[in-house]
């Protein structure tokens, strides 16, 4: 039974990964995939997840596939330039974003990519999530940029986020979505909950008519205990005055 489901995925050499690391990042995708479809983050075929096997490959979930509903051997493996050399399925239009990802940040082993509704209304708002309003987020993420709009499927696209992704963990992509990404398919996951609750949080506040957002002195201790708490895991700044994407010239 193993050899028949997964035998034919295997047709390059394992080199820095093992076969049993890369069926448990297989489990994981389908498991953390499944959430994505649970809690309504995305809907129909929306949404990609991705790991980097090693140096060479990274193991990503096909084109059109309902999250809810894969299993561990509908994934595909591409080489650096999104090539693919394992899996029977097409790879997400969207690779070129993961690809980016992965060549800016060494740190990165994991990303998730879905639309949550109100994260997704607020870059359809035009709002990024910058606002200190929760310390926890302040602390795990810093704050949530927007970037401008590209066109899916295409290299816009990347190249709307390359400004953010070596100062950020989570992105709002403009009448898109949202990415995250982090050292596993876990933290990546987690994330992506945090981003879309908070955005949740963000909303109420301004149903409400009021925010009462942190002071910079409460700002800038959490980014003092968040150094202690992470440590020299987290490389990224994540710097809460970076909130407009800089000029462009294309
Ligand atoms: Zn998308």
């Amino acid at each position: 039974m193993r050899g028949q489901r997964l035998e034919p995925l295997f047709v390059t050499p394992l080199r820095e990964y093992s076969m049993s690391a890369e069926r448990k990042y297989r489990e994981e995708i389908v498991r953390y995939g499944r959430m994505l479809h649970e809690r309504g983050f995305v809907a129909a075929m929306d949404g990609n997840l991705s790991v980097r096997l090693d140096s060479e490959r990274i193991l990503v979930t096909p084109t059109c596939i309902s999250k809810g509903a894969m299993r561990a051997g509908d994934m595909v493996i591409v080489d650096l330039e999104g090539a693919r050399v394992a899996g029977r399925r097409n790879v997400t239009s969207e690779i070129g974003m993961h690809l980016l990802i992965y060549r800016t940040r060494p740190d990165i082993t994991a990303i998730v990519h879905a639309h949550p509704p109100t994260a997704t209304g607020f870059a359809a708002a035009g709002l990024p999530l910058t606002e200190p309003l929760v310390c926890e987020v302040v602390m795990g993420l810093g704050c949530i940029p927007l970037a401008r709009y590209g066109t899916p499927g295409t290299s816009e696209l990347a190249k709307t986020l390359e400004p953010y992704v070596p100062h950020y963990d989570a992105i709002l992509m403009s009448n898109h979505g949202v990415v995250t990404y982090g050292d596993t398919v876990e933290h990546a996951y987690m994330k992506m909950e945090t981003v879309e609750h908070f955005a949740q949080i963000a909303l109420v506040t301004h149903l409400l008519g009021r925010q009462q957002p942190l002071t910079g002195v409460d700002v800038e201790k959490l980014m003092l205990a968040r150094t202690k708490y992470f440590g020299g895991k987290m490389t990224a700044s994540m710097p809460m005055a970076m909130v407009r994407e800089p000029e462009k010239v294309s």
